[in-house]
This record gives structure tokens, C-alpha cells and sequence, in this order.
């Protein structure tokens, strides 16, 4: 493999320091000839310029390079442009880099083959450089704003799924991971629990102390139960008002109340005043749990009914616990 005369080794860090700015192209052509003349025009037209030999080389410096584009050669011993295109589009980012196949070849078939094995446009020889120039122009532009667009996609994304006070998942991002999960729990008919919590005399808390406060107050309890260790797919979301809702996919019931409990008791250790609160003076939760093998023939309702059903239980039975549906209670004060 080779590189740019001026920076003979293949250490990425050395080859791209100080070029930053400039987009880098990965030649994969075994013409050493072709070669030379696509750097230096390459080079003139201000790119940075990676080169490799055959398919393999190709694909070893594309990983450890990322180039923002790559120039492939068609026909090529060992592994050829298309098997290598192929290959390419697999590697991470493979996809979202843009191959321009540079082929000898005229006849459709190959031109088919390119797009085919994931080109995004080809060049055929002997090169016209003024069509090469625009292409790789063109191509480098498109992935750039592509690039751009996923970026500004996932900070949509991230937007739209978050709660503004709290940074906990939102109502929304709940109900469509409920009913995801649902759904894969059915499949691999397994249990998935929810748990429903609600903050106990907050309409005092807020009398007491202030609509401001009684907010900062939300966001400490979504922090002590984001916090609370638990897996990854569990996922804590901001159901209502004063109210959160943890959904625990493969997790029975037991496992569910556990969580509950750690919670429950996490806030509690916090010990968030509430002079108006009559159970203990300190910010306290009520928590309804419920668990259900999914069914895709059955809505997951019933599920939030059940978990809804049993925190109205824990409130009347005298807040600051965790019931279960369809369970005794599990807090001591029970
Ligand atoms: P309970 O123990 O039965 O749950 O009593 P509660 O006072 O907590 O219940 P209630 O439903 O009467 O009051 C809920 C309060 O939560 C009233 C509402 O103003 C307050 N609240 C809801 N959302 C927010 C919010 O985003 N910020 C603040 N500060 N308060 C909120
Ligand atoms: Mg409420
Ligand atoms: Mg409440």
C-alpha cells in the first residue's frame, strides 16, 4: 500500500494531521500508472490521497482510515472492485462512504454490476477528468449533508423522546417502548412488568414550598430513580404530572417489586423535606406494579390498568409503599 509521497508510512494519525479540512480519498487501483496520475490530480484538486493496490489492501485502509470517499478500480487480481465494493459496504460506515467505481468496462453489465454491489456512481477509462472532478465533488457533498442530516435526525430523535423538566424518557418515547416491548415479549413469551409511581401529597408540596421548587423536586426524583442500578432495556420515562413509570421487559414480578422497593427506598434516603407531608415529613413515593407473559393478541392495557389498579391500592392503603396487583403488600407499614 502506499501513500501520498510526502508521508510514506501508513500511520493514520501522521497522515491526516494538519489536513483535517481536507476530504480524504482512498484509491484501490492495481495500476501503479492510473494511480499516480489520480493522485496528483486528486491532490491538485485539494484532497487528501490514500492508495492500496488491490481489494484486501483496500479494505484493511479503509478501516483504518474512514476516507470520506473511495476510488475503485473495477478489474483487479485477488479480490475485484465489485467483490471489494461488497465487502465495503459491510464495514462500519461502510454504507454512508460513496464508491465510485473507475472501470475500463463500457458494457451494461458491468455498469449494473457496479450499482449492484453498492456503488453510488462510476467513471469509466481513459479517465475525462473534468467528469471525474465533478463526480467526486458531487458524491463527497452528497454524503457530507447526509452525514449532517443523521446528526440532526438523532438530536430530533433525542428531542422528541425526552422529558424538558426532568430528561427522563417522555410520555411519548413510553408508550412507543411499551408497545415495542410488548410486542418482542410476546415473541419470546416472557414476562414484562410496569411500574407506576406517583408522588404522595405533592399538591402540598407544591402549597408548601412553590410550583419552582416542587419542579426541582421532579427532577431530583427522576435522577434517584435513573440512577437506581438496573439493565439497560429497563427504561425509566416521565408518565404524567408528578407521576413516572418504569417498563422492565423479562423481568417477573418479584423482580419488579424489588426495583420498586429500591426506588421507593432511594428516595426515601434523600429525605426531600415536606413539612406538610403527614407520613414522615420527607418526599415520599407510592408504587403499583404489575406483570403480564404479553400476548399479541392482547392490548397492553390491561397491563397499565393492573399496575394503575395497584397503586391506587398503596395510596389507600396509606402511601409511601409498593404494591403489586393481584399481590399482598410488600412494605412493612402493610
Ligand atoms: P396523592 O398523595 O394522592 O398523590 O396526592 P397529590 O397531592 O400528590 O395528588 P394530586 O393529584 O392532588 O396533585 C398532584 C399535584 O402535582 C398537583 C399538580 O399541580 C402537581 N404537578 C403536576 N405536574 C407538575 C409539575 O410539572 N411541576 C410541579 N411543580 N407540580 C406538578
Ligand atoms: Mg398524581
Ligand atoms: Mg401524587
Amino acid at each position: 500500500m502506499q501513500q501520498t509521497s510526502s508521508q510514506e508510512d501508513l500511520n493514520p494519525v501522521a497522515f491526516v494531521a494538519g489536513e483535517q479540512d481536507k476530504p480524504l480519498i482512498l484509491l484501490i487501483d492495481d495500476d501503479a500508472v492510473i494511480r499516480l496520475r489520480l493522485r496528483r490530480f486528486l491532490e491538485q484538486e485539494g484532497y487528501q490521497v490514500a492508495e492500496a493496490e488491490n481489494g484486501i489492501e483496500g479494505l484493511a485502509a479503509y478501516t483504518c482510515l474512514h476516507p470520506d470517499i473511495v476510488l475503485l478500480d473495477a478489474l483487479m487480481p485477488e479480490m475485484d472492485g465489485f467483490g471489494c465494493c461488497m465487502h465495503l459496504q459491510r464495514l462500519p460506515g461502510g454504507a454512508r462512504t460513496p464508491v465510485l467505481m473507475i472501470t475500463g468496462l463500457e458494457d451494461r453489465e458491468s455498469v449494473d454490476q457496479a450499482f449492484a454491489a453498492g456503488a453510488a456512481d462510476f467513471v469509466t477509462k481513459p479517465i475525462h477528468w473534468a467528469v471525474l472532478r465533478q463526480r467526486v465533488r458531487r458524491l463527497i457533498h452528497q454524503a457530507q449533508l447526509q452525514r449532517k442530516l443523521e446528526t440532526a435526525n438523532q438530536a430530533l430523535q433525542r428531542l422528541i423522546s425526552i422529558d424538558n423538566l426532568t430528561q427522563v424518557a417522555n410520555r411519548r418515547r413510553f408508550d412507543e417502548y411499551l408497545d415495542q416491548e410488548w410486542k418482542r415479549m410476546a415473541r419470546e413469551r416472557s414476562p414484562l412488568s410496569l411500574i407506576l409511581c406517583d408522588v404522595d401529597f405533592f399538591k402540598a408540596y407544591n402549597d408548601t414550598y412553590g410550583h419552582q421548587a416542587g419542579d426541582r423536586c421532579l427532577q431530583q426524583i427522576a435522577k434517584v430513580l435513573e440512577n437506581t442500578p438496573k439493565r439497560s432495556t429497563d427504561l425509566v420515562a416521565r408518565y404524567g404530572g408528578e407521576e413516572f413509570a418504569m417498563i422492565l421487559p423479562n423481568t417477573p414480578v418479584e423482580g419488579a417489586v424489588q426495583l420498586a422497593e429500591l426506588m421507593r427506598a432511594a428516595v426515601r434516603a434523600v429525605a426531600i423535606p415536606h413539612a406538610q407531608s403527614p407520613i414522615g415529613q420527607a418526599v415520599t413515593l407510592s408504587m403499583g406494579v404489575a406483570c403480564a407473559i404479553a400476548h399479541l393478541d392482547i392490548d397492553f392495557e390491561s397491563l397499565v390498568a393492573d399496575a394503575d389498579a395497584a397503586l391506587y391500592k398503596a395510596k389507600a392503603r396509606g402511601r409511601d409503599r409498593v404494591m403489586a396487583a393481584g399481590q399482598i403488600c410488600l412494605d412493612t407499614g402493610c
